[in-house]
């Protein structure tokens, strides 16, 4: 393991960022990847590409930064790519793996002047998000209280496009099995980002809003189907039909090695990993050098 100060020199290291770029924290499905105590070849792989966080997504454009999902991992994410500011999160469903990493946000309160940060989510997210952190919302500090709780407002994402920063922002309700979770369509200076991360279908509006984007990230489990996740060859069928300038799958179990993943799909519909960088608009992500790349391996 890289001493702590390789992260100053972490080359998908995201402060700065003035054109509108996206960075893949966490690749991998709700357990991640490795999991916990299994032997198979995958989760036992030295290759870093195999070590997959749970699901989440950073955006930068002009120093804000835009948070989608806190994951399970977030600490360690926030970590390893030192990233700068949290200015606002969007919460695409309230399932663990993508909203456990939510207390952790209290440091980039700290960070930033105790300011609040917002956190929106359509309705039916929003409701389950403030009984689970009910301790939040319900916050009220006492005098000499030294219980430092995170400063959120958990807030329903109004009608659609809404502006948040230099992002405008599109949300749509997506199934996902019998739960539902939401897509976002994002555009900042006029280069565009999809993302539906867990989904069993893509709604008509969802493939309409996901056509041509810069960047899009597909739901893409494994390859036997699942209730409640696209399997990575319906995710490859829609990037196929939707075309964006780079596709990826995303949200990623242990059944398959990355390796094996690049060597079926060497077009540029393939798997997402983590630290994978784009600068949107630019046809191919930047490649994490050798040394990020040791640094993510567990
Ligand atoms: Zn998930
Ligand atoms: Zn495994
Ligand atoms: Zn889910």
């Amino acid at each position: 393991m890289p001493n702590y100060r390789s992260q100053y020199n972490f080359p998908t290291d995201i402060s700065g960022t003035t054109e509108p770029t996206a960075l893949v924290l966490g690749s991998g499905t709700s357990t991640g990847v490795p999991i916990i105590q299994c032997g198979c070849p995958v989760c036992l792989s030295t290759n870093p590409f195999d070590h997959r966080l749970r699901t989440s997504v950073y955006l930068s454009c002009d120093g804000f930064g835009l948070l989608i999902d806190p994951s399970a991992d977030f600490r360690l994410q926030a970590l390893r790519y030192r990233l700068p500011r949290i200015d606002a999160v969007l919460v695409s469903h309230a399932h663990a793996d993508h909203v456990f990493g939510m207390d952790e946000l209290r440091q980039y309160n700290r960070l930033q002047e105790d300011a609040t940060i917002n956190i929106y989510s359509r309705d039916f997210a929003n409701k389950t998000l403030t009984e689970i952190f009910s301790y939040i919302v319900n916050f009220k500090p006492k005098a000499n209280d030294q219980m430092y709780r995170p400063q959120l407002n958990f807030c329903i994402l109004p009608e659609s496009p809404y502006k948040i920063g230099p992002f405008t922002i599109e949300s749509f309700i997506i199934p996902h099995g019998p739960a539902k979770s939401t897509g976002f369509r994002i555009e900042a200076k006029g280069k565009t980002f999809g993302i539906a991360s867990d989904c069993s279908e893509l709604t008509e509006e969802a493939m309409d809003k996901f056509t041509g984007v810069d960047f899009l990230l597909l739901d893409g489990l494994r390859d036997r189907p699942h209730p409640s996740h696209f399997s990575i060859g319906t995710a490859v069928e829609k990037m196929q039909i939707l075309k964006p300038k780079i596709g990826r799958f995303i949200h990623i179990s242990h059944d398959i090695s990355h390796s094996d993943l690049e060597a079926r799909y060497p077009e540029n519909y393939g798997p997402a990993y983590d630290g994978m960088k784009v600068i949107l608009g630019n046809p191919t992500p930047e490649t994490p050098s050798k040394e990020a790349l040791n640094y993510i391996k567990f």
